[in-house]
């Protein structure tokens, strides 16, 4: 074997070892996962046969491009279940696309709301993400942001409190179904209601629902109130989601859904692309798309239905044992995110727990176990139990 050749093959080795490394890492992060909205029940794809193309959904995904390995088609499909999904009438009033995430889906939604009004100013709560301040400080949008109610819900006094106060000229009103932190569900019609009487008509608003975790929820529960369910029949202009959460797929990515109409205001021809400029990015994951049409396809509709039930009742399982020990427990209605107070640092780092103000949440994602929701109720209690006098001093200071 020559030289170059044997440092070839113990490069090949150290690859072997660090990917098996890897993959156990991987694995060891995985069983004890607590805190992130993602669904880590994945499928085991057939990826490989895909793995060798560079897939770019470039430009928009209804005119396609000139690049050959794109799956435009795929991603209409996808689009056309999501427009079902939230109750878009006719699917050619509506345009959507697949993007890298949440997070882009509410930058895409903000920026098209600034270019369709004059003079926006961007409304969103409290607890709504933080890609929503950030998308005004790229967009240079003046914000307000609104008091939420007791349950983290945005607080539809508060919201015309201060729309009266600041007499913006038009509004991007960005509502959240399931806030990251406690998963509250604005009430969609309410807020509608409270811009209708403010004067700000469909001419003067855009508004967004961010469902980046619950609008893949909240439609699969029969018993949701429609006033919070993300869909085209209340009169919003664009919902997004993001793909790796209840959609269940490996790799970071998102929807968007959005009224037809304004991106015909915004869209321009590039030539050389035989496409039109209507995305926020212009190569777009493709694998990303035949990810989540893969995922759709074998899923179903059905598929979703059971695991939202499945999940709703590990949720209110996780409740009722923490509840029972006497910890101050939260949960909204219909939310699979139980919220607590925060634990110490190793309970946190070992199940990767959010924390936010004294708080911390677990979600209840399809892959979750009763073992795992056993196996951290007792390292919690255990934490709990020592040194009660203090937390419960601790307790009464903060509430
Ligand atoms: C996770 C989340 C986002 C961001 O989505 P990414 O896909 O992680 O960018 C936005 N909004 C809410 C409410 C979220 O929970």
């Amino acid at each position: 074997m020559s030289f170059r050749n044997r440092q070839h093959a113990s490069r090949h080795l150290a690859l072997h070892a660090t990917e098996d490394l890897l993959s156990k890492r991987f694995e060891d992060a995985r069983s004890t996962h607590l805190g992130y909205p993602y669904n880590l029940k994945l499928e085991h794809h057939d990826d490989p046969k895909f793995g060798k193309f560079l897939i770019n959904n470039l430009g928009d995904p209804y005119s396609g491009s000139h690049y050959g390995i794109e799956v435009c088609d795929l991603e209409r499909d996808v689009i056309r279940w999501f427009m079902d999904l939230w109750r878009c009438q006719n699917h050619d009033d509506y345009w959507g696309a697949v993007g890298a995430s949440g997070t882009e889906g509410n930058l895409w939604g903000a920026y098209i709301g600034r270019e369709v009004l004059s003079n926006a100013t961007l409304v969103h709560s409290s607890a709504a993400h933080y890609s929503l301040p950030k998308a005004a400080r790229i967009l240079r949008l003046p914000s307000i942001s609104i008091n939420c109610d007791k349950n983290d819900a945005i607080d539809t006094e508060d919201l015309r409190r201060k729309i009266i106060e600041a007499q913006p000229e038009s509004i991007i009103l960005a509502l959240t179904c399931g806030t990251t932190m406690a998963a509250a569900h604005d009430n969609i019609v309410d807020c509608c209601c409270a811009l209708d009487e403010l004067g700000y008509d469909a001419t003067r608003r855009y508004i967004h629902v961010d469902g980046a975790l619950d609008g893949m929820i909240i439609p699969f529960v029969p018993s949701a109130s429609p006033e919070i369910s993300p869909n085209f029949k209340l009169p919003i202009d664009s919902i997004s989601t993001s793909g790796h959460k209840m959609v269940g797929v490996p790799m970071p990515c998102g929807v968007l859904v959005v009224r037809r109409c304004y991106i015909d205001k915004i869209t321009s021809a590039i030539s050389y692309l035989k496409s039109n400029d209507t995305t926020l990015m212009g190569s777009r994951n493709g694998h990303a798309t035949l990810a989540i049409w893969r995922r759709i396809q074998r899923h179903g509709y059905e598929g979703y239905c059971s695991d939202v039930e499945a999940c709703l009742l590990k949720a209110a399982h996780m409740e009722d044992r923490l509840g029972t020990a006497r910890i101050p427990v939260f949960r909204n209605l219909h939310a699979i995110t139980v919220v607590f107070p925060e634990p110490s640092v190793e309970i946190v780092n070992k199940y990767q727990l959010a924390c936010h103000n004294g708080r911390a949440h677990a979600i209840t994602m399809p892959n979750v176990t009763t073992e795992l929701i056993a196996k951290f109720t007792a390292d919690y209690l255990k934490w709990w139990q020592t040194g009660s006098e203090e937390r419960s001093k601790l307790m009464e200071a903060m509430s």
